[in-house]
């Protein structure tokens, strides 16, 4: 494959752009190599500057349910930008899309519509804050909730619950307010809320956390931790930004029949516009503003274009109901690529939950890995091999090992097949080289 257009680009855009992105896992770093320059897609196809087509596995990172340019979804969206793209007032779009959600997820009786996943999980702090009077956050080592300062960290060093920032620029101040547990660990868990509980505004988990490998949770550990945190007085906060509308229509809540305090919302829910939503209880949305104490604004919160594009998206999902089959599609395509891969110089197997799937690339420590500390060494390594083996037959995987890949209704059994003889050469290629 030639990737020349997109290696001058890449020249061109380290000029204007840090590392040359607008987002770091862009820039390949992951997996090595200059990031490929994609300029149109249609159903489970994207096509690159070069003319070079690849069956997408990446899905703008999960927000494609049914592909690229879902002929529903395009022809809403072009309906609403003929109306007028942004009228910074109240529009009946939100409202329409807002009563279907609350009336189709029983534990949102109130939403706030905003325009990203970490804007969504930034307000749910201060609200979680403010409905507590507590300021400490909990979150879970290996779960990502966005760029929020206050869950930007990571377990430090030191004492097992102490944050350090994981990235720079976020003050030491900032990581103290919140705790660190690990995932998969109930013990740890009882432990941090023993000492800490009182203090914990919130509690904040990704009930199927899938920013860095997809990591299951028992549904064990996951009634723990909703039980200790209701008992303590703390908010149970469900980042369901990856998995809302993508393991069911109802996500993680309807699947374990746990009832967090709120909920936050991203990818799925704009259609692969950008729409982030979070909402609960009326008793707990009354802290927000206007209605209460808590400011939460935006300029353009429920982009009519974007609600569209949303609303299209959860009226087909409605209407279609494909979560069986995208599961079913994902466990046969799991198990075929795991077919594949014994050929491969190396351990490694394959992980999935609904459409979501990740390969753990060497020995794992435990089977499935649950937590960071089982993924193995050489998953960075093995997978940067794989990607780019896959990625010249054809095949466009997340680059980087720890970001997971979808399935999508446009990955007909036809495409899976054609997937899966590029990835049969690819391994090949891995094999001999
Ligand atoms: C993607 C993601 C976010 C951040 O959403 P953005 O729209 O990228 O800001 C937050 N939480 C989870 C679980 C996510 O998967």
């Amino acid at each position: 494959m030639n990737h020349q257009n997109s290696e001058s680009l890449f020249e061109r855009a380290k000029r204007v752009a840090p590392g040359g992105v607008h987002s770091p896992v862009r820039g390949f770093r992951g997996v090595g190599g200059s990031p490929v320059f994609m300029e149109r897609a249609n159903s489970a196809e994207i096509f690159d500057v070069d003319g070079n087509s690849y069956i997408d596995f990446c899905m703008s990172w999960g927000p494609l349910l049914f592909g690229h340019r879902d002929p529903e979804i395009e022809e809403a969206v072009l309906a609403a930008l003929k109306r007028g793209w942004s009228y910074g007032t109240a529009e009946p779009y939100s409202l329409e899309f807002g009563e279907l959600l609350t009336s189709k997820i029983p534990l949102l009786e109130r939403v706030r519509f905003v325009s990203s996943g970490t804007e969504a999980v930034m307000s749910v702090i201060r609200l979680a804050r403010a409905a507590t009077g507590r300021n400490k956050i909990l979150k879970f080592d290996g779960c990502y909730h966005g760029h929020v300062d206050a869950l930007l960290v990571r377990a430090g060093s030191g004492l097992a619950e102490m944050a350090t920032p994981d990235s720079a620029g976020i003050s030491a101040q900032t990581a103290a307010d919140t705790l660190v547990c690990p995932l998969d660990d109930e013990a740890a868990f009882e432990t941090i809320m023993n000492a800490h509980g009182k203090e914990i505004a919130a509690v904040c988990i990704e009930p199927l956390p899938a920013n860095n490998g997809l990591l299951p949770q028992s549904i064990e550990f996951l009634r723990k931790v909703a039980d200790i945190t209701k008992k303590n007085g703390a908010l149970l906060v469900f980042d369901e930004v990856i998995s809302g509308f993508r393991v069911a229509l109802g996500g993680m809540t309807e699947q374990t029949g746990i009832k967090p305090d709120v909920l936050c919302f991203g990818k799925i829910i704009g259609g692969g516009f950008p729409v982030g939503a979070y909402g609960g209880s009326h008793e707990i949305m009354k802290w927000i503003a206007p209605e209460g104490p808590v400011y939460q604004a935006g300029t353009l919160s429920a982009n009519p274009v974007s609600m569209c594009a949303g609303l299209a998206m959860l009226k087909k999902a409605l209407r279609e109901q494909p979560y069986k089959r995208l599961e079913e599609a994902t466990k046969s395509f799991t198990a075929e690529l795991t077919y594949l891969a014994r050929d491969l110089p190396f351990e490694s197997s394959m992980q999935s939950e609904a459409s979501l799937f990740w390969m753990v690339c060497g020995k794992a420590s435990s089977t499935p890995v649950r937590a960071i500390g089982q993924i193995p060494e050489t998953q960075k390594a093995i997978y940067a091999k794989v990607f780019h083996a896959c990625l010249e037959e054809g095949l466009y995987f997340a680059p980087s090992g720890y970001e997971v890949g979808f399935l999508s209704t446009a990955h007909t059994p036809q495409v899976l097949d054609q997937a899966l003889s590029r990835a049969k050469r690819a391994f090949a290629k891995v094999k001999n080289s």
